[in-house]
């Protein structure tokens, strides 16, 4: 489809209709009069009913015919039917002119003359939009004008046939400036201004005219979302993060050429890629994949932009859509949701959306539903996972929060964790277990149950919260008691953004007051590793489970002994989480890593269970491993 062609020029034109027809109808009857005083009238009558009774006809049933849901095939071919009308409406004015100016009475061509200047006049200001046909129109009705001045052979002729082309040239000049201006207003309405590819109406209006074109024939629809944008503009600047977002459509733009695909910037760094049909779906589906995949490679490669070199991946929801439904925001609602798959499946992916995703889905928003209700149905409960030293000495344990749903049985942490942050209710939440922990924390301190610290979960969402410190203080206050022992961690992930970072620092400093340390978990699995950990105050690092899984790999080994000599550069406690095998905990232990903590310990266990495990292994008798 052409760009520029959108659903409001088709609905200037269908007004411009009724414009025509009732100037024409208004004034050709005047010629009825000329019949009556100069000639037989024959000639009038029969161009009379050609103007005022069959072309209107055949206008009005124009007129009628358009309606907003035809396919774009469809409106192109009425536009076609227009503009034929549009010329044969204006030009059998030269019928009458040519009829007169053979009379001999002077009378007779003082009026054509009038009559074909004055229909030069409304087709230039009706066909403005339509450069070819008007410039036709415009060249029949005025240059038989021309023509018959210079047949007068006077002088005074020549002048007027002279006067008459720059007539003509002037009313072009005039209507191709209207024409540019309805251009531009349209480009406008229609390009996104940063990236000058189609904007969001654009898009739907496409995928909605295109939804109607189907039949039994599909198409594929891309939703593609930048990860961390927000960081390169948040750190590069704004002249940055535009510069990319053109480049991007500008990739975007060549490959989709070669595919034949629409493309648009439905706003922030969010595009649209819509294709083709296809009469096989496994087809569709097929080419889908493939398109997906150059177009995630191509915007993946480095970008060189005011002199930074960027990188920047992005996560692709692709859904095969056909007139099942006509709803064309259903189907981009059906690709946004594959594209926030991907986004919580770690980003940088491609999901094809599915019937398995929606159920998917549909089962994260009842899990969103009932977590609501889970604190005060009782259903959340806390465990606590066993560390220990390189003498097989419990020294701590790390929080875990469990959900036994009434309704859905038992949730992993891993499903509704992302859930609540998502929705806010971590901050909720959040409280709850840090009120549990730290009531379990002073307990066990006034029982002297001898570890050193406890270790506490904590999601970004929540530290970032504008009360986060002081929330973190009302609990301590009302439920840690002076002289409580048991050194209580904070665990964190990284984040990405600088703005998020300097709040971080501010929040860490805060509750240095109260005792409170920062551990990084899950080390060398988020973003920008290295330059975070000098940059806030912690005491300990936890490498990731996905690195001691694969501590046999040679790479996987030297990664590891490289995150022990950074921690310990920067006199950081080690601890290795995911410790499963007896071999693991060997190598682990000659890195020196100084803290362990797994399976091959113990899982995360009840209160009661842990207060047991510690007493065992005070009195030595250790893990038997
Ligand atoms: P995490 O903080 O990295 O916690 C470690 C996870 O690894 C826990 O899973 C633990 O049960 C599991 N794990 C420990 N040792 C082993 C092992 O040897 N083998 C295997 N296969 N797994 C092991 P869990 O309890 O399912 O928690 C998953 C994640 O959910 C946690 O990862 C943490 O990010 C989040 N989470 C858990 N509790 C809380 C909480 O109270 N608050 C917040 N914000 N997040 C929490
Ligand atoms: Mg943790
Ligand atoms: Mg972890």
């Amino acid at each position: 489809m052409n760009i520029n062609k959108n659903l409001s020029f088709y609905k200037f034109m269908h007004k411009q209709i009724m414009v025509i027809i009732a100037l024409n109808v208004a004034t050709a009857p005047g010629y009825l009069l000329m019949g009556y005083l100069y000639t037989s009238m024959v000639y009038e009558s029969i161009w009379m009913v050609l103007m005022t009774v069959i072309l209107p006809a055949y206008g009005y049933f124009l007129y009628k015919q358009f309606s907003i849901s035809m396919t774009i095939l469809q409106k192109d071919i009425w536009l076609t039917k227009v503009r034929y009308f549009m010329f044969i409406y204006s030009v059998a004015w030269t019928l009458m002119f040519v009829y007169y100016i053979s009379s001999d009475n002077l009378e007779m061509h003082y009026i054509t003359i009038a009559t074909q200047i004055g229909s030069g006049v409304v087709a230039a200001a009706l066909l403005a939009s339509q450069r070819k046909l008007l410039f036709f129109t415009v060249a029949s009705i005025m240059l038989p004008l021309a023509a018959y001045f210079l047949v007068i052979g006077e002088l005074f002729s020549y002048i007027l046939s002279f006067f008459t082309i720059i007539l003509a040239s002037v009313l072009l000049y005039a209507a191709k400036n209207t024409n540019d201006y309805i251009m531009k207003s349209n480009y406008q309405a229609y390009h996104d201004q940063l990236t000058k590819i189609g904007n969001r109406r654009f898009f739907l209006e496409i995928l909605e005219s295109s939804a109607r074109e189907f039949g039994n024939k599909y198409s594929y629809l891309l939703l593609i979302d930048l990860d961390y944008f927000k960081t390169v503009n948040d750190t590069l600047g704004h002249d940055v993060g535009d510069e990319l977002l053109r480049e991007v459509a500008r990739r975007m733009q060549r490959l989709s050429n070669e595919y034949g695909n629409y493309i648009a910037r439905l706003g922030g760094d969010e595009f649209c890629v819509l294709s083709d049909t296809y009469s096989n779906e496994e087809r569709c589906l097929e080419s889908a994949k493939v398109f997906a995949a150059k177009l995630h490679s191509e915007i993946k490669k480095t970008y060189d932009i005011m002199g930074n070199h960027l990188y920047i991946s992005a996560s692709i929801g692709v859904n095969v859509v056909n007139n099942r439904s006509v709803n064309a925001a259903e189907f981009l609602k059906e690709a946004d949701m594959a594209m926030y798959e991907a986004k919580n499946q770690g980003r940088d992916g491609i999901i094809v959306f599915s019937d398995d995703l929606y159920a998917l889905v549909q089962n994260k928003l009842e899990i969103e539903r009932l977590l609501y209700f889970a604190i005060e149905e009782g259903e959340i409960s806390l465990n606590y996972q066993p560390q220990v030293d390189n003498n097989d000495k419990v020294v701590g344990c790390e929080v875990l929060v469990r959900w036994n749903s009434n309704k859905l049985g038992p949730v992993g942490p891993d499903l509704f964790i992302p859930i609540a942050e998502n929705t806010g209710y971590i901050i909720e939440l959040g409280e709850y277990i840090l009120t549990e922990s730290f009531k379990t924390i002073n307990e066990w301190s006034n029982n002297n149950l001898d570890i050193q610290t406890v270790s506490i979960n904590i999601s970004m969402r929540q530290i970032l919260h504008k009360d986060f410190v002081s929330m973190v203080a009302r609990v301590h206050n009302e439920y840690i008691e002076s002289g409580c022992n048991i050194g209580i961690i904070f665990e964190i992930t990284e984040t990405s953004s600088s703005h998020d970072l300097s709040s971080l620092k501010e929040t860490i400093r805060q509750l240095k007051e109260y005792g409170i340390s920062f551990s990084i978990d899950d080390f060398g699995t988020g973003y920008s590793s290295i330059s975070y950990l000098s940059e806030i105050s912690l005491i300990e690092l936890k490498i990731d489970k996905s690195f001691i899984d694969k501590i046999s790999e040679a790479k996987q080994k030297l990664l590891i002994k490289l995150i022990v000599d950074i921690a310990k550069n920067l006199n950081l406690t080690v601890v290795a989480e995911g410790v499963e095998t007896v071999y693991q905990r060997k190598i682990l232990e000659e890195m020196e890593c100084d803290i362990f903590q797994g399976y091959l310990f113990s899982k995360p266990i009840k209160k009661e269970e842990f207060e047991q495990l510690c007493i065992l292994s005070v009195d030595g008798r250790g893990w038997n491993v």
